[in-house]
């Protein structure tokens, strides 16, 4: 039963869930439903991530640097809650295009994804989207909007950890669970907002949005006739595309600010 639709999260952040459930509003000013707590969401990404490094090798120490460069500099434009997290950042060796932000401050990029992205601001168009997904709560909003029916909300409001049996559930919703699933099928709404969220933390952060826009036509190419896991949970390229170019008059001009600001990341590519 899915009677959590969208259209309906208004109604129910006002009535029903009022004096329950976090109801919230996404950076871009949508209304949301939110019932887990920031701890339940770091404690699965903290899990979640443990368990990719236990799962793929580690890159070697130049491209480690190059990642963790232009992480550091998305993350110095972040709002200050996030910004003060310690992030780690780390690039698996795994030819698979990947890439992912965790809530709790964690970020992923696998090797295959630093053939896409062929220079830095195209590297940093991948971590603002991922990141802008943790920005907006899309993990939380999604269990929350999509599952609580079918999982009732007292489990979602009781789990208090990923290794009680509610909290595995809750890791499985998440898509935590199996294999390399720790990226959500992420709704096409979830999808712009991170892509315009990204957007400006790249632009604020002094790479070219520009690059954008050659990020997912590489994206594009890269898939060929079977598009990779990323893109293929990323839909839409069209729509995505034209939003970006939307977009793209206010971000040229918060990156000729930060340019002008002294932000001019010059990470080197291995
Ligand atoms: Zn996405």
């Amino acid at each position: 039963m899915r009677w959590f639709r969208p259209l309906a999260v208004t109604a129910l952040c006002t009535t029903l869930l009022a004096g329950l459930a976090a109801c919230t509003t996404s950076p871009t000013g949508r209304s949301q439903l939110l019932l887990m707590s920031n701890e339940q969401l770091g404690e699965m990404g903290a899990k979640a991530f443990d368990q990719y490094q236990q799962k793929l090798p580690a890159a070697d120490a130049p491209n480690q640097r190059y990642v963790q460069c232009v992480a550091q500099a998305i993350v110095a434009e972040l709002p200050a809650e996030q910004r003060r997290q310690n992030w780690e950042v780390e690039v698996f060796q795994a030819d698979e295009p990947n890439a992912f932000a965790l809530p709790g401050g964690y970020m992923g990029v696998n090797s295959g994804m630093l053939k896409v992205a062929e220079n830095q601001a195209q590297l940093a168009t991948v971590l603002g989207h991922e990141v802008g997904h943790v920005l907006a709560n899309h993990a939380n909003e999604r269990a929350s909007t999509e599952n609580a029916t079918e999982l009732g909300l007292s489990v979602l409001s009781s789990a208090s950890g990923v290794d009680s049996a509610s909290g595995e559930q809750l890791m499985g919703l998440l898509g935590m669970g199996a294999q390399y699933g720790i990226l959500l099928p992420f709704s096409r709404r979830h999808e712009s907002e991170a892509d315009t969220i990204g957007l400006e933390l790249m632009a604020n952060a002094g790479f070219d949005p520009r690059e954008s826009v050659a990020l997912w036509q590489n994206m594009q190419r890269a898939g060929g006739s079977a598009p990779p896991e990323w893109m293929s949970t990323h839909p839409s390229q069209g729509q995505r595309i034209s939003g970006l170019e939307a977009g793209m008059p206010q971000a040229l001009d918060a990156y000729e600010n930060a340019r002008s600001a002294g932000r001019t990341p010059n990470c080197s590519r291995p």
